[in-house]
Order: C-alpha cells, then structure tokens, then sequence
C-alpha cells in the first residue's frame, strides 16, 4: 500500500552557536535576541528558515538553477523568492528545486511545496557544571519523544516530580549546579533505558551526550535555557575607515554550540501531483534526496544568522540520502 506523504524526524546539532533573529526591538539587555516559540517562550528554529535554508543549499547543487541566465547578463535564481514578477523560478517538471519546494510564476501560477516542514524544537541543551559540560532535557521533551513515536512509553526512566526543583541524571549523586543554580539530585538512574538511550544513538545522538544527561522539570528547563543561551558583543565597521563605527556596539544571543533540536518534514508524493498538464513521475524519495542534500550543507554553510562571525554550522544526524 502506498501512502499520500512519509514523514521523518530529523536531529540536528548546533556546531556553533546559532542565530536566527527574531527580528523584534526588545527592552532588555540583548539588543538582538533568537526567536522564540509563543507557549513555551523556548528559542526554536522556525519552518521557514529550515525551509528557506535547504531550497537555496538545495539549489546550490545545481548551478543553473542557481543562478540562471535569462538575457546576456541578466539573472534569475530557483533559489529563492519569486522576485517582484514572479520569473525567478524556471517552474520547469524537473527542476530539483522548483519541484521539492514549489514555485510561483506570475500571480496565478503556483505550485505547491512537496515538503512540508516543522519547527524545530530544542531537545539537548548544554550547560556547564562542576563536573564540566552536561545536557539538559526536559520531561516534557522525553514525552513528545514518546508522542512522536520515537521512544516507547517503556523506554522512559523518570523519577522526578513535574512540581518540584529537583532533577536526576547519572552524573552526579548529591547536588550539581546547572550554570548558577545548585540543584538536588533526586535520582542517579538515567532518565532513559538502555534500549531508550540506543533508540536516540540511531538517531544520531552522541554518547558523550547521552551519559551527561540531565532531566529536569519543564519549569526548569526554561529558566536554564534562558539563563544560558550565548551572548555575543560586537561591534560593527565603517567600511570607508576600516575602524569600528560611534556607537555600533551591539550584541546578540544564540544557542550555544552542541544544543540538539529536532523537527518533523513530511514529504508527499509526487506522483499525486502534475506540472503543466502532466502527472509526476518522481517517487518521495527524491524529494527526500533533495532536501538533505540541502541540510547536509548546514555543516559548512550553516543555518541562522552572523554566518560570517563563524555562527549557524549545523550537522544533521540521520541523513539518509
Ligand atoms: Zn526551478
């Protein structure tokens, strides 16, 4: 039986600190902060910059969609919006870009992504402690591991109260700080079985990562989030002097290198869809192939922003293709 559309969880982590701006003025000491999700007030990497990521990595790959030339000297690219008259996009029934995330030319002509992607959401986050660098996790983030059927409910480990400010984790037995905070350890059990924590290494998740896992409540895991995200200060340059502008200091935060998120994309079936009067014949696997060729670049070109000041490298965990 064949379905409509596959879906498939990714894992991705930060191999810098990455930045996707929110894009909002904020009263605080941040003067350019990452986005955050609305409920939980958690940093998340949102649909659309994974989205718009890959299809111009996607794009990349193949030059001549890249950056096409339509007249002696002038340019178009499937890579990334439409333009303002809606020809940058070549529409073509086999263009690996136009296909895997959809186009428009002209206002009435518009073809439907054939991957849909969702937000990705942090999972392992680092912080430092007395016995060097450990990674939190929330209950609520074990238990959508369970939602998303990831981890069976039998894979779960936990001994801690959802109300109470205690965590477990078998790093440490008496107390341990996560950043500022000093915490009790209720319980030195690993929050997952052996066979939970191997399900997560098919994914990808390192070791390392594994036996440094700290469980805390969901309470918890904002204030440590928060309390720990990296703040940048820089300056920026006046190109004419080559010298540091009057009152361009500025900063930014980002979630710091070695944070796992993971996110869910749903690939549909071409073969449901036509292009100019005739049906596709490409099966989901190439639109899958397409846009991990896509993530597989994050690891050199990065996700996010202040690419250039050696943030956004992001390594995806469980590429197939
Ligand atoms: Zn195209």
């Amino acid at each position: 039986m064949t379905t409509p559309y596959v879906a498939k969880w990714y894992f991705a982590m930060a191999l810098d600190p990455i930045h996707i701006g929110s894009h909002t003025k904020e009263l605080g000491i941040v003067d350019n902060t990452v986005v955050r999700d609305p409920n939980t007030n958690l940093p998340k990497f949102p649909a659309t910059t994974l989205a718009g990521t890959c299809r111009s990595y996607t794009a990349m790959y193949f030059p001549e969609k890249f950056l096409r030339e339509t007249k002696p000297g002038k340019f178009a690219s499937c890579a990334g919006k439409t333009g303002e008259e809606h020809t940058d996009h070549c529409g073509q029934a086999d263009c690996p870009v136009c296909v895997t995330y959809g186009f428009t030319q002209d206002e009435k002509i518009g073809f439907t992504s054939l991957v849909q992607f969702m937000d990705g959401q942090i999972l392992f986050f680092p912080v430092h402690s007395m016995n060097g660098p450990v990674w939190v996790v929330s209950l609520n983030g074990l238990n959508s591991l369970v939602n998303a059927n990831i981890l069976q409910p039998d894979q779960l480990h936990i001994q801690i109260n959802p109300e109470r400010n205690h965590i477990q984790t078998p790093v440490r037995n008496d107390k341990i700080n996560l950043g500022w905070i000093l915490l009790n350890v209720t319980s030195t059990d690993h929050p997952l079985t052996p066979s939970g924590q191997a399900a997560l290494k098919e994914y990808g998740v390192p070791d390392e990562l594994l036996s440094h896992t700290v469980l805390v409540t969901d309470k918890l895991f904002g204030h440590v989030v928060n309390n720990n995200m990296e703040i940048r200060t820089s300056v920026a340059i006046d190109p004419h002097i080559g010298a540091a502008k009057k009152g361009a200091l500025f900063n930014y935060e980002a979630v710091p290198r070695t944070t796992i998120f993971y996110f869910q994309a749903i690939y549909k079936d071409p073969r449901n869809f036509e292009i100019g009067g005739k049906r596709l014949e490409y099966d989901y696997q190439w639109i899958q192939k397409n846009v991990e060729q896509g993530m597989r670049a994050t690891e050199y070109l990065g996700l996010g922003g202040m690419t250039s000041r050696g943030m956004g490298r992001t390594l995806f965990l469980n590429l197939e293709s």
